[in-house]
């Protein structure tokens, strides 16, 4: 697991915290850095998860639900970003709560905290009969346990957004409506392990500071610059079909889902996906455009271009990014016969977004090399 020293800090000031009522500082210095290293983003061991009284807006029924959700998750080994989703996913459906369902009369005769009436779906996470009888599914540890087993056979579960993970198991009807859960969720799991933050043991975002292990800082070149995606290069700039490729593609046999980098500090202008494109989901060559995508403003009036990515970046317009930040993972949406990176650099680009065009596009290749990170190489 990647170890940064940011969330130790983070830990350390929260901690100082909760002993001090507030008075924050002096200890940092105790920790060098590599004290630092060792102990982030993983804590040796953690205080089972118990009944707990009511914790924040969720009352004691609630928070002893999300206490089993976390258990039972930790009992199998899930990564702790699993236990933010399955309880974001609870949250969701059912408020967290066990619910019968009028239309299923044995859901009435068995314990439950609420009465539903969606479909013949019943407890916690609101299973449907394929997830097991209606005694198991009104099982919260059952529930969880069937949750985490089809959350774990998503193929990149842990890089996703929240949503798109719990969809990929849930298959519900909103498929966004999981996504707004995601912070109640962090400070609930969070809360019933007694962590000052559940990034400290790598249940936060994928990128967040101990998220997803090989999303961590990579070395940056003299010049500033890093390569945007590790992978060869599989169609060149230049032209193509009466028209200009205005930027390179890069691919590897399962790039689907690597960590897209900005490829050297800057702002970010642009985040979306073209309308008239295929979003979050493979495009195709009869489609056009870009899918979702992300611009980076650099100094000197130079902008780079992501294309395709798998899903909503994970910047926004405004950010500030560091060189090798992770911007979003490679995808096959928009005008795309395959998952790769299309990367584009520009040149003399005038202030404000959509000046990045075809007639100010350079070929990244030697551009790169020239700043010491040639492209399509692993370094
Ligand atoms: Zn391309």
């Amino acid at each position: 697991m990647t170890r940064r020293p940011i969330a130790l800090i983070a830990a350390v000031a929260a901690v100082v915290m909760l002993v001090c009522g507030g008075t924050v500082g002096l200890p940092l210095v105790m920790f060098g850095q590599a004290q630092a290293e060792a102990a982030a983003c993983e804590v040796p061991s953690v205080p089972g998860a118990s009944p707990v009284p009511g914790a924040g807006r969720w009352d004691s029924a609630q928070s002893t639900n999300a206490a089993t959700i976390v258990a039972v998750g930790r009992q199998r080994q899930v990564p702790p970003r699993g236990f933010v989703i399955a309880l974001a996913t609870a949250m969701q459906e059912s408020t967290l709560r066990n619910l019968a369902n009028s239309t299923v009369p044995e859901s009435l005769s068995l314990p439950h905290e609420g009465v539903g009436r969606d479909h013949d779906s019943v407890g916690l996470f609101q299973q449907r009969p394929g997830w097991g009888s209606v005694r198991e599914r009104m099982t919260p540890s059952y529930a969880a346990a069937k949750f985490y087993e089809a959350l774990v056979r998503v193929d990149g579960w842990q890089r996703m957004r929240l949503t798109d993970a719990a969809q990929a198991v849930q298959r519900s009807g909103l498929p966004e409506a999981y996504q707004k859960w995601e912070a109640d969720a962090e400070q609930l799991a969070a809360r019933v392990l007694g962590l000052p933050s559940i990034d400290d043991i790598g249940g936060g975002a994928p990128t967040a500071p101990c998220g997803v292990d090989d999303l961590g800082p990579i070395p940056v070149g003299p010049g500033g610059w890093v390569q945007p995606l590790q992978a060869m290069i599989t169609s060149p700039f230049g032209p193509r079909n009466g028209r200009l490729h205005a930027g390179v593609d890069m691919s590897t046999p399962d790039v689907r889902g690597d960590p897209i980098r900005a490829a050297s500090t800057g702002v970010v202008e642009q985040v979306k996906c073209d309308w008239h494109t295929t979003c979050d989901r493979d495009g195709h060559t009869g489609a056009r455009g870009c899918g979702w995508y992300v611009d980076i403003r650099h100094a000197g009036n130079i902008v780079t271009r992501y294309c395709h990515m798998i899903q909503r970046p994970e910047v926004s317009i405004g950010q500030q990014v560091p060189a090798g930040t992770v911007i979003g993972f490679v995808g096959n949406s928009g005008g795309s016969s395959g998952p790769h990176l299309h990367f584009e650099v520009h040149v003399n680009v005038r202030p404000g977004p959509y000046h990045a065009t075809s007639s100010n596009a350079v070929d990244p290749e030697p551009w790169m090399r020239a700043r010491g990170v040639p492209l399509g190489t692993r370094s």
